[in-house]
């Protein structure tokens, strides 16, 4: 098969590592890439905004499949387009993406087909959605609508705090004046990943992540700054219920409307006291979730997204390495605010000979034989390991011979598991 994978993070090289052990492909063409995942894929300048472009150059290449990585490409709607021009593509198209796009139409999903989550309001604008926090009091959580790349969710310790998050999100042009408020959940976050045909879910892993970009889950949030996978609070029985009472209620529903799901489903969950509610979906692997999903999967990843894309999911199957996995995510000094680009990064050749570790670009840019940072998050240093602590120890171990004076990392990836780890030992 020859095979079009679309986007430029470590989610994408973690993706092209796996489909290039594949026996099955013969071509890994990857858009636009990055100097990682060059070394997997032949990486093309193809702008995957212009989907005839994407579509051409998949007829030229007589690509079979198209992996799509990232969100935005997905609400935009290229699955349909790739469809409708007779190619294959993975990812679910612009209707069943809007699990994602839309916050609001998520939740009226689970308020109509009684899906746990937070109890919540949609509003279109300012005044009444104030009302309505200075009616119900703080704690509270004040979203954007639509895609806001992690900038679009405030939670509100008091009623000024949730009034100021009104304020902005009506105030920002881009982020649109739809806006969903919603009760505050307390509880252990947790992300749970299925593959959906449309009919049948099935389960891949569980992963727990750091969005808090300090050491103790302090400071901003980010995109991610590291995770780890399985995630210790999935219990089979806390994952049978995640998958009964919201995965599979979410799945018939969409088929239901007419915009069967097909594609990978990550359901970032909240373990209250009364079990799995949900916080939201995302309509794609999770970045740096996907990183450590990939290193435990035994399985070939390629047929699993070809059935998935036919229908063919009752009889699949999926194997997984007992093993943890654990992705710390290196950054540009600076990140999540401004940052530099263009440092040099050296030692990643020695980092890579550690024991079980696998090294991720996440931004990067090769420069003749040199690799320069190119983003915010720029590299996934991950390792497999017999526990968190293993792998933890196998991840810093590679880190200290990566030698990028312009980059940092947290110190205590998978803290809260270890220390879980510690205690029953
Ligand atoms: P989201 O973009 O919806 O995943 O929200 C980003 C983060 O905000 C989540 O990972 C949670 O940590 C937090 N969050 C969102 N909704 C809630 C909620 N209803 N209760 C508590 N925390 C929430």
């Amino acid at each position: 098969m020859n095979i079009l994978l679309l986007g430029s993070g470590g989610r994408e090289h973690a993706l092209a590592w796996k489909i290039t052990a594949s026996p099955l492909v013969e071509r890994l063409f990857c858009a636009p890439g990055n100097a990682g995942i060059a070394q997997e894929a032949e990486c093309v300048a193809l702008d995957i905004t212009d989907h005839r472009a994407v579509i051409a150059f998949c007829r030229e290449k007589h690509v079979d499949l198209v992996v799509v990585g990232p969100e935005a490409p997905l609400v935009a709607g290229i699955v349909d387009d790739l469809e409708a021009a007779g190619l294959k593509a993975f990812g679910p198209s612009r209707t069943a993406a809007q699990l994602e796009g839309s916050k609001g139409f998520t939740k009226d999903l689970c308020r109509a087909h009684n899906i746990p989550t937070a109890a919540y309001e949609r509003f279109t604008a300012a005044e009444p959605a104030k009302a309505y926090v200075r009616a119900r009091g703080a704690p509270l959580v004040v979203k954007a609508d639509g895609l806001a790349a992690g900038k679009g969710v405030v939670v509100a310790a008091t009623v000024a705090e949730a009034e100021a998050a009104i304020d902005m999100i009506c105030g920002e042009s881009q982020l649109g004046s739809e806006l969903v408020v919603e009760e505050f959940l307390t509880g252990e976050e947790a992300s749970f990943f299925v593959l959906s045909d449309g009919e049948t879910a099935l389960p891949l892993a569980t992963a727990q992540d750091h969005k808090r970009v300090l050491d103790g889950d302090q400071g901003p949030n980010t995109g991610g700054m590291g995770a780890y996978s399985p995630a210790p609070v999935m219990t089979p029985q806390m994952t049978a219920r995640a998958l009964d009472e919201i995965v599979r209620p979410t799945i018939r529903a969409m088929k239901q409307m007419g915009a069967p799901y097909r594609g990978v489903l990550y359901a970032g969950l909240m373990i209250t006291a009364e079990g799995p509610k949900l916080i939201e979906y995302n309509v794609r692997f999770g970045d740096p979730e996907c990183q450590v999903l990939m290193l435990r999967l035994m399985s070939d990843l390629v047929p699993a997204l070809v059935a998935t894309h036919d229908g063919m999911l009752r009889t699949f199957d999926l194997r997984w390495y007992d093993d943890v996995a654990l992705t710390v995510v290196m950054a540009a000094k600076g990140y999540p605010g401004a940052y530099q680009k263009g440092s040099l990064i050296e030692g990643l050749d020695e980092a890579a000979q550690v024991d079980g570790v696998e090294i991720f670009h996440a931004g990067t840019r090769a420069d003749g034989g040199r690799v320069l940072a190119n983003g915010g998050r720029v590299l996934n240093v991950s390792a497999l390991g017999k526990t968190v602590g293993d792998a933890q120890a196998r991840a810093y171990r590679a880190i200290e011979r990566i030698r990028w004076p312009d980059g940092f990392c947290r110190r205590d990836i998978g803290w809260q598991a270890v220390k879980r780890e510690q205690e029953k030992a």
